[in-house]
């Protein structure tokens, strides 16, 4: 936190907006964006979610759209003037209810518009006019076929998340949307790493960009202690019990890589008697709340979670991360391990590696440009899977998030497939209004005399054990935690 927004002169009906949030001070990439878009220069940041970078493009884009703001019924008066793209369902929706609380004292209109959902409830909010427009590429694409969005008015575009964007496979729509778009115009293009791909859309697309950085993404804490073992995915529950027994560990965050995957993990490590909740797409942002404060309280040891459901959520510092999988985007992983080791405080970082994720660990060196070692932590019985040397071999064979295909529709979206929009079907589940202290706050330990789940659980087989468990595997093996 470094500014005022009061230094920035916004009109009174954002200023008051901005107030009613609770925001005191500007964010960095706030303090840096805003006077810079202001002006109307081009913008390449590197930002992630959770630093306040939606605040940052959109208060000056709408003080700038102010000019045209007016009370006409009349769609023709309120033709697109922004464009904000993003990458998936769950972020358009969360940057559009974010605008939609910054423009509520203005006469400007903006809608969201993306993919898996009825296209008629979109298309009628599109024809009454918006001045800004929220969209996943694919559908937008739909709605410009269908004549339903009208682009050749439009000041300014955001392209946010572009690393995401293109990871998908974005790039042609990106590239067909943005060719619809009239040549002056103001363009802002965030993304958490600045790759060589980035650099190239921004060479194609940005006039002059100032460049903004606030952190340095691709680069994990050396407070982290990052460790990789080798794991079948049978035997990947019990390097976590191993690890937390061995380290003494009280809570911890596990990543998984879709929301099915994460209800079964949970679900198991339940059954085994750990204190687990769940923290994913399906969940509504109550059922969310109510788990992390469940985990701030001591009552939940681990949450198992995907990355967008945590992504979404403010919460740092825990004692250690486990990568049940491996991320299908190498940036994931910086993501998910910078959730612990803050502030000085040492964390820890397991990831557990299964033969065919070799090339997923790959990318991880490449993007940190650290060697990584993939060590066999020895489990009371041999671990299932293939000799070490192994390990090491690239493996490409894995589906990933990134695709290759010419053009890839919002409904087909990897990123979707993993969390759906469910929550929010029955319209905007507005945010609350002034952020809750509890994700401001760094994580606090439970007190002392609460011991992990773990401690409890006994070491003797359970009568009720997960269904993922093979028949024939010695259950008791699962709970023992001495050498
Ligand atoms: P974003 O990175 O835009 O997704 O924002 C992450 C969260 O930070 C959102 O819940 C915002 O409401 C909140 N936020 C944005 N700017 C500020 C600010 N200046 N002060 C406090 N919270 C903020």
């Amino acid at each position: 936190m470094t500014d005022s927004f009061s230094n920035l002169s916004l009109a009174p009906t954002l200023a008051r907006a901005v107030a009613e949030m609770g925001y005191e001070s500007m964010t960095p990439i706030q303090a840096q964006a805003i006077p810079v878009v202001l002006t109307g220069q081009d913008v390449m940041g590197a930002a992630q979610t959770g630093t306040g970078k939606t605040a940052a493009f959109s208060l000056p884009l709408l003080q700038r759209l102010l000019k045209h703001e007016n009370p006409s019924t009349s769609p023709a008066r309120h033709p697109v003037r922004a464009l904000v793209l993003l990458p998936t369902r769950e972020l358009a929706d969360q940057v559009a209810q974010q605008i939609k609380m910054y423009a509520k004292y203005t006469q400007l209109r903006s809608t969201v518009v993306f993919g898996g959902i009825d296209m008629k409830p979109q298309t009628l909010e599109l024809k009454k006019g918006v001045e800004v427009l929220v969209a996943t590429p694919g559908r937008l694409l739909d709605h410009i076929e269908a004549k339903n969005a009208v682009l050749n008015q439009v000041e300014y575009v955001v392209l946010d998340e572009a690393d995401r964007m293109l990871d998908i496979g974005f790039l042609p729509d990106l590239q067909r949307i943005l060719s619809y778009l009239p040549k002056q115009r103001t363009t802002l293009l965030f993304s958490a790493t600045f790759s060589p791909e980035i650099k190239r859309l921004a060479g194609s697309y940005l006039q002059n960009p100032v460049t903004i950085e606030v952190a340095r993404p691709n680069e994990t804490a050396s407070t982290v202690e990052q460790r990789f073992y080798a794991a079948q995915d049978d035997d990947k529950r019990r390097v976590i019990r191993k690890v937390l027994d061995d380290r003494g560990i009280k809570q911890a965050f596990i990543f998984v890589n879709s929301k099915l995957g994460c209800a079964r993990l949970a679900r198991s490590l339940e059954r085994e008697g750990l204190k687990t909740t769940a923290l994913h797409g399906d969940k509504s942002q109550d059922e969310r709340l109510k788990a992390l404060e469940a985990f701030k309280q001591g009552e939940v040891d681990l949450l198992v979670c995907t990355d967008v459901a945590a992504r979404g959520l403010d919460i740092k510092d825990v004692p250690a991360v486990f990568n049940f999988d491996v991320p299908y985007n190498a940036e994931d992983y910086v993501h998910r391990i910078g959730r612990t080791g803050r502030a000085g405080a040492s964390g820890l970082a397991v990831t557990l590696v299964s033969p065919s994720d070799a090339r997923l660990v790959g990318d991880i060196e490449k993007l940190i440009k650290k060697k990584l070692e993939v060590e066999t932590l020895q489990l009371d019985t041999a671990p299932a899977g293939p000799a070490p040397e192994k390990w090491g071999a690239r493996s490409e064979d894995r589906p990933r998030a990134r695709a290759s295909e010419s053009r890839r529709r919002d409904d087909s979206d990897p990123r979707d497939a993993l969390e759906s929009p469910r929550e929010r079907r029955g319209g905007f589940r507005p945010a609350p209004i002034n952020r809750d202290p509890f994700f401001s706050k760094p994580y606090e330990a439970p007190p002392a005399d609460v011991s992990p789940s773990w401690d409890a659980v006994p070491k003797a087989p359970r009568s009720s054990i997960s269904a993922n468990i093979k028949p024939k595997r010695k259950v008791a093996a699962l709970f023992k935690s001495e050498e």
